[in-house]
């Protein structure tokens, strides 16, 4: 197995890996770290929890230490591109972190705070800027950031840029960067827009990768839980007593969804926040930092929001409602199992949702182990085999309906597993109790 020496890494960086306990480099690091230092540009395929930031990082932190000269006023000599708020400022702490021992100048640009400090830090030069393109532009057209001394361009997690609709700041960001520069470009899936995208910004890249186009973590263990709609509460309520307290981050796919279910659980007395778009950036900060700490165990938050978030432990990732696009799928379920920890992902799917989890499936070239819910249980099996043998006392399906998972006009036959009369009602009390039980 290769170490981080014998990548080629300068002394200082070394002693900062040291520091932070890294005793080997991950496969994306082994593979990236080399290409980076000679000099290449870089098409990487890369899910977060892969070790891709410090992937990135280390290496152009060798470079910038190899080639000292002063930062250019007004400018950078890196600029990272970053989705969100909550992941520049992780990998402006990622390149602080890592280059302790350089005495490198690093400056974060996102929404949501006061733009003076970057706005003064950039007068002075910067070594490297973190920067989300939409705040980015509004420095550039400020007067205040010029890029073309830029010597190296990353941008990280491009799929989602795309997705967020950043295409135009890129491309605008890009326009202002000279054309004699090193490129980076990581995104965890490769859709042809993003490659479209790469091509115009890379100069003969070596392509790497760390896993397979839409593969999701190995050490993952996946299922999906088909529920009807009105059931998923008492079905979440369930999930978490038997979640033992383990930290768990619950999807919604609004944030309008994310308070109702913080609501929900907080009932409970379950120490529990939401993250999404609404929060001011200090909230959004202070809950990540509650999470971090255990200050609460269940985080609920949009994909949004979420996006590179970078919390260890995070034992289980519930998908409350499937993502409308599939790749969200992955890199929500990727915020479990990371740094070679394992994790448990459950997805909680509604009739109407069905469309959504084949598309996951054929994103992710697998069929997610699915259980059926029913009041209290989950009972495992596909749906066909739940078809064939029904649980005791539920009704029988109609054989089509069950080989088809096609819906009748009463809805899908595993809707109507649930006796009519028990439906609306909370959780069975004993399941309820021990949600509480949880609870500090
Ligand atoms: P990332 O994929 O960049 O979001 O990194 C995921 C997590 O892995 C972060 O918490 C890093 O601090 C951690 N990490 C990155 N590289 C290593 C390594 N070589 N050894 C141990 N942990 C690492």
């Amino acid at each position: 197995m290769k170490d981080f020496k014998s990548l080629g890494l300068a002394e200082p960086l070394l002693a900062s890996l040291r520091q932070a306990n890294y005793a080997a480099p991950t496969p994306i690091q082994a593979k990236v770290i080399p290409l980076v230092i000679e000099g290449s540009d870089l098409l990487a395929i890369a899910q977060t929890g892969t070790g891709k930031t410090a992937a990135f990082a280390l290496p152009v932190l060798h470079r910038l230490a190899k080639d000292r000269r002063a930062a250019p006023h007004g400018g950078c000599r890196v600029l990272v591109l970053a989705p969100t708020r909550e992941l520049a400022a992780q990998i402006g702490e990622s390149f602080r972190v890592y280059g302790r021992h350089l005495g490198f100048a690093v400056a974060t640009i996102f929404g949501g705070v006061s733009p003076r400090p970057p706005r003064q830090a950039l007068a002075r030069g910067v070594d490297v800027l973190v920067a989300t393109p939409g705040r980015l532009i509004d420095h550039i057209r400020a007067g205040d950031a010029k890029l073309d001394k830029t010597e190296i361009l990353v941008i990280d997690e491009a799929d989602q840029m795309l997705d967020l609709g950043f295409v135009r700041d890129m491309r605008r960001i890009v326009s202002e960067l000279p054309l004699r520069r090193q490129t980076l470009f990581f995104s965890a899936t490769m859709p042809a827009a993003v490659s479209r995208i790469a091509a115009a910004f890379l100069n003969s890249p070596k392509r790497v990768s760390a896993a397979p186009i839409g593969t999701t973590a190995d050490r993952i263990s996946q299922r999906v839980i088909h529920v009807r709609g009105d059931r998923k509460r008492a079905c979440l309520d369930e999930l978490i007593a038997a979640n033992n307290g383990a930290r768990t981050l619950i999807f919604t796919r609004t944030k309008r969804g994310a308070d109702k279910v913080a609501q929900h659980l907080a009932t409970s007395g379950l120490r529990v926040a939401a993250i999404h778009g609404n929060k001011s950036q200090n909230q959004r900060e202070r809950i990540l930092k509650a999470f971090r700490n255990a200050a609460i165990d269940i985080l609920i938050a949009t994909d949004i929001a979420a996006r590179g978030i970078d919390i260890d432990g995070i034992q289980h990732v519930i998908n409350y409602e499937l993502p409308d696009v599939p790749e969200a799928y992955v890199h929500r379920i990727g915020r479990t199992a990371r740094a070679g920890a394992s994790g448990h992902a459950t997805s909680l799917c509604g009739s109407s949702e069905r469309r959504q989890l084949r598309e996951i499936e054929k994103l992710t070239r697998q069929t997610i182990k699915s259980e059926v819910h029913t009041e209290g249980v989950s009972e495992t099996g596909t749906l066909t085999a739940q078809a064939a043998q029904p649980a005791p006392g539920k009704p029988a399906p109609k054989t089509k309906q069950a080989a088809t998972g096609k819906s009748g006009s009463n809805g899908h036959w595993w809707e109507r597993a649930t006796p009519k009369a028990q439906r609306g009602k909370s959780a069975p009390h004993g399941r309820r109790r021990s949600a509480r039980a949880t609870a500090p």
